[in-house]
């Protein structure tokens, strides 16, 4: 998620979502997308504010993707997930059914217990609707890095970073597996707890895409490499408020997203 929903719901006004999302306008260039995207550690990208791409070539092909489905995408059918190619971008439902992570312990420090219980909680909720497992393999802990195989993600703290935390999506490779997640997470968010961010993170990471790329008229539209589960909610876990959203308080799973995701992993 942006920092930037935060100051919406505490009553700031804003302007658009960054990002690489060009309704109604030309398309920008490729110098200008390089320029907005945050290099974030390693060799991710980060685009649309909190997700991520896989280097340079990677960020290349989000942009030629981005351009040559530059019109508006369809609002015909909460949840879309992740299409590239004429494919959904998900798991396998053995895969699914085995997402182990690691919550690492030296990053976190005092703010450890807190962390696991978040994540705990907010894998919950998805679990409880679709037929996916997140296994936090806490052996794995106090060497929770990117390059740790022996679990399929990495969560751990970040600081100083423009989002609050940014995820990936099913075809990332384990390097860019990881949960990042911003110290300001453990700060106020006004009506946004951490457990609700993270239920937003963990939506990418099953593969659903932002809500509000599904219409222009949120003014942030992303781009056209989705695919409708349900018919378009404006109060989706995965819509961003300030972008026309419906949704208030926390960051929760409205019935249309649970509809979506056991339409994906039933
Ligand atoms: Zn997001």
């Amino acid at each position: 998620m942006r920092k930037l929903s935060m100051a919406l719901l505490a009553g700031v006004a804003l302007v658009g979502c960054g990002g690489p999302e060009a309704s109604e306008k030309a398309p920008m260039s490729w110098e200008e997308f390089r320029a907005s995207a945050i290099n974030d550690e390693g060799d991710v990208f980060v685009v649309n504010g909190d997700e991520a791409v896989e280097g340079e070539q990677g960020l290349r092909e989000y942009y030629d993707a981005f351009v040559a489905n530059g019109d508006v995408g369809s609002s015909e059918g909460s949840l879309a997930v992740y299409y590239l190619s004429g494919r959904d971008v998900k798991y396998s439902a053995t895969q699914a059914r085995n997402l182990t992570y690691c919550i690492s312990s030296s990053s976190f420090g005092t703010r450890y217990s807190t962390m696991v219980s978040a994540m705990n909680s907010a894998a919950a909720a998805w679990e409880a609707t679709a037929n996916v497992n997140f296994i936090h393999s806490s052996s794995y802990d106090s060497s929770c890095t990117a390059s740790q195989t022996g679990v399929f993600f990495d969560v751990r703290m970040v600081s100083g970073q423009s989002y609050t935390a940014r995820a990936f999506f099913p075809n990332s490779s384990r390097s860019a597996r990881n949960v990042l997640v911003d110290s300001s997470a453990f700060g106020n968010m006004g009506a946004w707890t951490l457990t609700g961010v993270l239920r937003h993170e963990l939506g990418h990471v099953l593969g659903f895409r932002h809500e509000h790329t599904r219409l222009s008229s949120t003014g942030c539209y992303e781009d056209a490499n989705w695919r409708g589960l349900t018919n378009y909610d404006s109060y989706s876990v995965m819509h961003y408020p300030q972008c026309r959203g419906s949704q208030t308080g926390d960051l929760v799973l409205t019935s249309m997203d649970k509809t979506g995701a056991r339409a994906l992993y039933p």
